[in-house]
């Protein structure tokens, strides 16, 4: 097969028009969703014939997304089996705290595990390799744990899994960071791949238990935004654990575009498949399309999708979008160019998306619960590159303390499924009303 990415930006152009004309077909036939709205805003899709048509579609907003997860599934009976059946449903979080189901068929597996094979030809990952997961084993399956394999898979890379992650569910099954450091130690692991804060969590782990971490030579990090210092501060511990290589691979992605490719480290993020994925930087009031360069939302549209397929799709991140060959690597297609700047309004809180105003809503339900405040800080307030905690700190008068934390955490867990410490305070030390202060339900102090 030949590269698309070494053909020229009209050779791309042209694939993707025609994937996209299909694409719209389809969901002509079979999306709920987009048939209800075209519908009723009087959009032809049959008028789109090119990505550069694109704006005609208007916008989808994350919120339509969650509000009927099932209408954005394609449902064409026709279609032959493998373009139908369900491989896997992975989940996004998002600001109602349920989790979006993203539905992947047989044929968008296949197109996953591609769009990986480019990824790790772009960014230097091979069949020598050792792929540690150290994504945490969350409550509802979530890409970047699920994908692990198929990343390996993809590459002919062997893969081992931590199981990390806060313990939840019937058998017993997570494991340690201890565990996690004797893994990557025992399998001579050369790739660890997690939330950023975890992966520094076993380099620091591995280097106070002396582990033996010198097969290492590439951390691939994603989840929360890593800033230049700490990507630096991770090479420098790789190389005091006498690491092969120190690579800090900043990965980019999300549930619904899969993940993207950097060919050096710090560099812009490649569409490593813009046979299957298109891009563009729009302006997110008009829904107008934006010049290679100008910063603007980044919007997705799924070119060849059988199972859940967006168009025109507001990750929820501003960006610039270039269409240039790679000055570094020559490759063509599209590439986000950062700084990656999430626009919604939701935060990240040890690598899950939360929205703290579901949780601020739902904690005065809490019997016993007198006062509360929420706090996200750093677990080590002296260390600026420290994993985040949650505290919720409660003030009660009179009930059974030990039984109301449990009712404060599973409460939290269920909201937004992170597990918080709780702190016991006088209500004075949250509010008091003598100084009339404004109360902080809620306070970053990251
Ligand atoms: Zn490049």
């Amino acid at each position: 097969m030949t590269d698309l990415l070494r053909q020229s930006a009209a050779e791309i152009e042209a694939v993707q028009n025609a994937r996209l004309r299909h694409m719209l077909s389809l969901c002509a036939r079979g999306h709920d969703h987009y048939r209800r709205k075209w519908r009723e805003a009087a959009i032809d899709p049959t008028l789109v014939h090119t990505v550069h048509d694109l704006p005609l579609l208007g916008l989808t907003q994350k919120g339509e997304l969650m509000a009927e997860p099932e209408a954005f599934r394609l449902r064409v009976p026709e279609l032959p089996l493998e373009q139908r059946a369900v491989w896997e449903v992975i989940h996004t979080t998002g600001s109602t705290g349920d989790p979006t189901p993203i539905y992947t068929t047989t044929h968008d597996y296949h197109a996953y595990l591609f769009q990986a094979r480019r990824v790790a030809d772009i960014s230097g990952i091979t069949d020598r390799d050792v792929i540690a997961n150290l994504f945490p084993l969350t409550p509802a399956p979530m890409g970047a744990f699920m994908r692990t394999s198929a990343n390996a898979f993809a590459s002919g890379a062997a893969v081992v899994a931590a199981l990390s992650g806060a313990p939840h569910g019937a058998f017993d099954v997570h494991r340690s960071l201890d565990d996690a450091v004797r893994l990557v130690e025992r399998h001579r692991a050369t790739l660890l791949w997690g939330v950023t804060s975890f992966v520094r969590r076993v380099l620091l782990r591995a280097a106070e238990l002396g582990a033996d971490f010198t097969s290492l030579r590439m951390c691939a990090v994603t989840g929360e935004a890593s800033s230049p210092a700490m990507r630096e501060e991770l090479r420098q511990r790789m190389r005091a654990l006498a690491a092969r290589d120190s690579i800090v691979f900043d990965r980019y992605g999300s549930t619904e575009i899969g993940g993207l490719a950097q060919c050096r480290q710090d560099g812009d993020w490649h569409n490593p498949a813009p046979e299957i994925l298109h891009l563009e930087a729009v302006d997110a009031e008009t829904g107008a399309a934006l010049p290679d360069g100008v910063r603007g939302a980044l919007s997705i549209t799924h070119l060849d999708r059988r199972g859940t397929v967006l168009l025109r799709f507001l990750v929820g991140d501003t960006v610039a979008v270039e269409r240039s060959a790679c000055p570094h690597c020559g490759r063509a297609g599209e590439r986000v160019v950062g700084p990656v700047v999430r626009t919604k309004d939701l935060i990240k809180v040890k690598g899950m998306l939360i929205n703290p105003d579901l949780l601020l809503a739902t904690l005065p339900t809490v019997e016993g619960l007198d006062e509360f405040q929420v706090v996200v800080q750093r677990l080590d307030p002296s260390d600026p590159f420290s994993m985040d905690e949650l505290l919720v700190r409660v003030a009660t008068i009179g009930a059974d303390t030990d039984a109301l934390a449990r009712r404060v955490v599973a409460c939290t867990v269920g909201a937004i499924g992170v597990r918080p410490r709780v702190e016991f305070v006088a209500a004075a030390e949250i509010y008091d009303p003598l100084k009339q202060a404004k109360l902080r339900r809620f306070v970053d102090l990251r």
